[in-house]
């Protein structure tokens, strides 16, 4: 069987370190190269033209994607990107690393991604309301609550998430809150969702820090990123006594010895839009290669790579980001004696409670922030100390083991399901 679905990027980039990493879980679980090339391969996939109307009266016309990887195990679930680099290729990896993490989580869903090549930061909120239900309504006959289910990711948030909901719900002449997760809490989100992510990151976190011996009271740290994710991050690192030395956006980099006092950095940022200018700390080179206890990136793929491996000094990487380790760079980072703690264990936190979030919506009752914190708290050191269980027992990496257990229980759906027809 050959991989049909054409064009494809060629010459490294994220599919490959996706389809790199699936090779070795399936040589490892003894799968042959048919069931290979069939998780290798999206479900289904659209690209559509978006045109848009610009507020001067202008026409541009933009391009989006939605990969669904696999729906084996249920509707498939993933984030919309809105980056001026997005491209098809990056969104197929983004959604088969959602089908692992689904798995490993035992989340009943599949994996998907949405993609428009867009820079936002270069549009007003009407015409990103435009591109959204533009958007929304050419991908439509494939979303829905059990089909599939878009959540925020880089450059989107829960308005984009509102706008989606509406769209699909016009269309659908009924009001569809399951549609989409990430929504404002007022209209049908969930609380903590909006910090799932980086709660679910910090959990992982202080338990990989222990995991090396490392207490976390004190411990040093740094974060790359302060969007959605790495802000977070960076603010339940400060309360568990980390001290967080150092941040950074697409902007720049800044640290402090002692720490940053990240409130004030988060007030800072939503003043000037960036952590660059920040009073109270001294500009940073580089955030990866800083001596610290942990490295946190959130922020993009493919940023730790065979260029800069060997200058990774950070004891513990926690992947708050998905694909920021390039297979080159985990061997490297492996043989250094660096713990990565990988995307579809350390990131999951944001599709756990967007599966709460589904379930809540679907329901039309919902849970108290308590009761989410605590059911996240549990799904993530469950995951955690499985994956960390079947490392040592086979004496793998982690995202080794975690690969090869949500390959094999997505694998495991397929042959119970059969080959229709
Ligand atoms: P975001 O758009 O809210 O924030 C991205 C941040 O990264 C911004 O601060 C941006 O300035 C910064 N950034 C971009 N390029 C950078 C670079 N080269 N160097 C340093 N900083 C850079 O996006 P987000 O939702 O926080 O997502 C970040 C990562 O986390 C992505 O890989 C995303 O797929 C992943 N993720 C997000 C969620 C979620 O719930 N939002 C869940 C799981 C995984």
């Amino acid at each position: 069987m050959t991989n049909t679905l054409e064009p494809t990027l060629t010459g490294g980039g994220p599919l490959d370190d996706a389809r790199t990493q699936l090779r070795e879980a399936t040589t490892i679980l003894g799968f042959d190269d048919g069931l290979y090339e069939m998780l290798a391969t999206p479900r289904r996939e659209v690209t559509v033209s978006i045109p848009l109307r610009r507020d001067n009266g202008d026409t541009e016309l933009l391009v989006g994607h939605r990969v669904q990887h696999n729906f084996s195990r249920g509707p498939a679930k993933g984030g919309l990107r809105y980056s001026p680099d997005v491209n098809l290729d990056e969104v197929r990896a983004l959604a088969m690393w959602m089908t692992w993490k689904c798995a490993l989580l035992d989340v009943p869903y599949g994996g998907a991604k949405g993609g428009v090549r867009i820079d936002p930061r270069h549009y007003s909120q009407a015409e990103l309301e435009r591109v959204t239900r533009r958007y929304t309504s050419e991908i439509s006959p494939l979303i829905g609550p059990e089909r599939d289910i878009p959540a925020p990711d880089i450059g989107t948030d829960e308005q984009t998430m509102a706008w989606l909901m509406d769209t699909y719900s016009v269309q659908q002449g009924h009001t569809v809150l399951g549609v989409t997760t990430g929504k404002p809490v007022s209209l049908g989100g969930s609380l903590g969702r909006a910090t799932a992510t980086s709660r679910g990151v910090v959990h992982v976190a202080l338990a990989a820090l222990r995991s090396r011996g490392i207490d976390p009271d004190g411990a040093t740290a740094a974060v790359q990123g302060f969007g959605k994710v790495g802000r977070y991050a960076a603010r339940f690192l400060a309360e568990a006594g980390v001290r967080v030395v150092a941040v950074s956006d697409q902007y720049g980099a800044i640290g402090s010895h002692t720490g940053l006092h990240i409130p004030s950095v988060e007030k800072h940022v939503d003043a000037h839009g960036s952590v660059v200018g920040f009073p109270a700390g001294e500009e940073v080179d580089d955030v990866l290669t800083l001596d610290v206890d942990l490295l946190v990136p959130a922020a993009v793929e493919g940023v730790i790579h065979s260029g800069n491996a060997d200058r990774i000094r950070a004891r513990v990487i926690v992947e708050g980001a998905n694909g920021p380790t390039t297979p080159e760079a985990d061997a490297i980072l492996q043989v250094a004696g660096a713990l990565v703690v990988p995307d579809i264990l350390a990131n999951a936190g944001g599709v756990v409670v967007s599966y709460f979030e589904w379930v809540q919506a679907n329901q039309a009752f919902w849970w108290s922030a308590d009761e989410v914190e605590t059911k996240l708290a549990d799904r993530m050191t469950t995951a955690w100390d499985r994956v960390t269980e079947h490392a040592t027992r086979f004496d793998l990496p982690l995202r080794t083991a975690a690969t090869c257990l949500a390959v094999e229980r997505v694998a495991q759906a397929h042959l119970l399901r059969g080959l229709y027809p």
